[in-house]
């Protein structure tokens, strides 16, 4: 599984082809996609208040069918609300529900991606059909240690091979998101640049 980073530098690449998808402020709004982008990983909680936080993660919880339901779930929550603005009139259940889905599966795709070294390794990806793990076999990121008890698992998370994990994935996410950011400048630029040009021609 990648850190916390990993999952939220992913969260930033697909903010930056939505900005402003779920709320106008841009910080408001980044939270929330990194947010959104790491929820798979709130399985910990269970076991963490039992003492044994590692008891329910890499459970169905990181699947598609749970994906699918957070995405129903998060988009009735915002059909509601009438949010986000973003979606417009007649996207207001199906775009969140579809940027909900997509941030979920991007969780879903680097864990899949991840060096495994504890059993069952990767995810059962198509619970509820099928509870066969998949995993990748070329992993791009480092397996993250970590205890499997309660009381030091956050300092455990601390150490000189995490640290390792946690650099690689900010070479290989962050050049993404900061790739991600140069096109979307570019893509804005563009249209001002067009929108200005018709505003000379039309006047
Ligand atoms: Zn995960």
């Amino acid at each position: 599984m990648p850190l916390p980073i990993g999952h939220a530098l992913a969260g930033v690449v697909l903010q930056q082809v939505r900005p402003g998808f779920f709320f106008t402020n841009r910080w408001r709004d980044a939270l929330f996609f990194m947010l959104l982008a790491n929820l798979p990983d709130a399985d910990f909680l269970p076991g963490l208040l039992c003492g044994r936080p590692n008891l329910y993660h890499h459970g169905a919880f990181h699947s598609l069918g749970a994906a699918l339901g957070v995405a129903a779930l998060g988009a009735g929550f915002f059909c509601l609300k009438k949010r986000p603005v973003a979606a417009g009139r007649c996207g207001r259940f199906w775009g969140p529900a579809a940027m909900i889905f997509l941030l979920f599966c991007s969780h879903l795709l680097l864990d899949l991606f991840a060096l495994d070294l504890v059993a069952p390794f990767g995810l059962p990806l198509f619970w509820p059909f099928s509870g066969r793990y998949f995993i990748a076999s070329r992993p791009f990121f480092i397996n993250i240690t970590r205890s499997s008890a309660s009381g030091d698992f956050f300092p455990s998370l601390f150490n000189g091979h995490n640290l390792a994990a946690a650099l690689r994935e900010v070479v290989i996410l962050g050049s993404l998101a900061l790739a991600a950011a140069w096109l979307r400048a570019r893509a804005e630029k563009r249209s001002r640049g067009r929108g200005e040009k018709g505003g000379i021609s039309g006047g």
